[in-house]
């Protein structure tokens, strides 16, 4: 870990808050049950705390999450979960309920600062080439502000990707 690693371990601990696409979410959940709305509400944000924003496919585990009995979740989940998709036992949420955080350009003065560090913000390596990496994560909701932006080498960037930063140094 680089010298200012552990600033930026503390300032990206905490969670983002979540955002909600609430036209698309009112619009695509018109037939879902006040029940199911909260179940998948839960769900949501379940997932949004967990590492790589999913969850792993076990009914009990997902009932308790969605506050749900045994039974009552067998019958809401083919509604609860159709905009989620399962992959090698894991269900992502669809982003276009949450996290649907525009991704602006970051300006040139902007980039050409936080490159001119010099040297990853996470493993110290000196020599480069660097990139720009958020943080917080975009898809995480993290801001395209200068203060979530770090320097870092090709390595630590492609290997963080969508992690927030306590999730990836464990
Ligand atoms: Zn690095």
């Amino acid at each position: 870990m680089g010298e200012g690693a552990d600033l930026l371990v503390d300032r990206a601990r905490e969670l983002p808050p979540l955002h909600l696409a609430t036209d698309a979410l009112i619009a695509d959940t018109t037939h879902f049950s006040a029940r199911e709305i909260g179940a998948y509400l839960l769900l949501l944000i379940e997932a949004w705390r967990s590492p790589n924003c999913r969850l792993p496919d076990e009914d009990a585990k997902l009932a308790d999450w969605a506050r749900l009995g045994p039974r009552a979740w067998i019958t809401a989940k083919p509604t609860v979960m159709s905009f989620w998709a399962l992959s090698d036992g894991f269900w992502s949420p669809s982003r276009q309920h949450f996290g649907a955080v525009p991704r602006a350009a970051i300006a040139p003065s902007i980039r050409a600062r936080i490159l001119a560090v010099g040297a990853c913000a996470y493993c110290g390596d000196a020599a480069g080439p660097f990139e720009v990496d958020h943080v917080v994560p975009l898809a995480r909701g993290g801001p395209n502000i200068e203060s979530n932006l770090a320097c870092a080498c090709v390595a630590c960037n492609r290997s963080k990707r969508d992690h927030m930063l306590a999730e990836w140094v464990r």
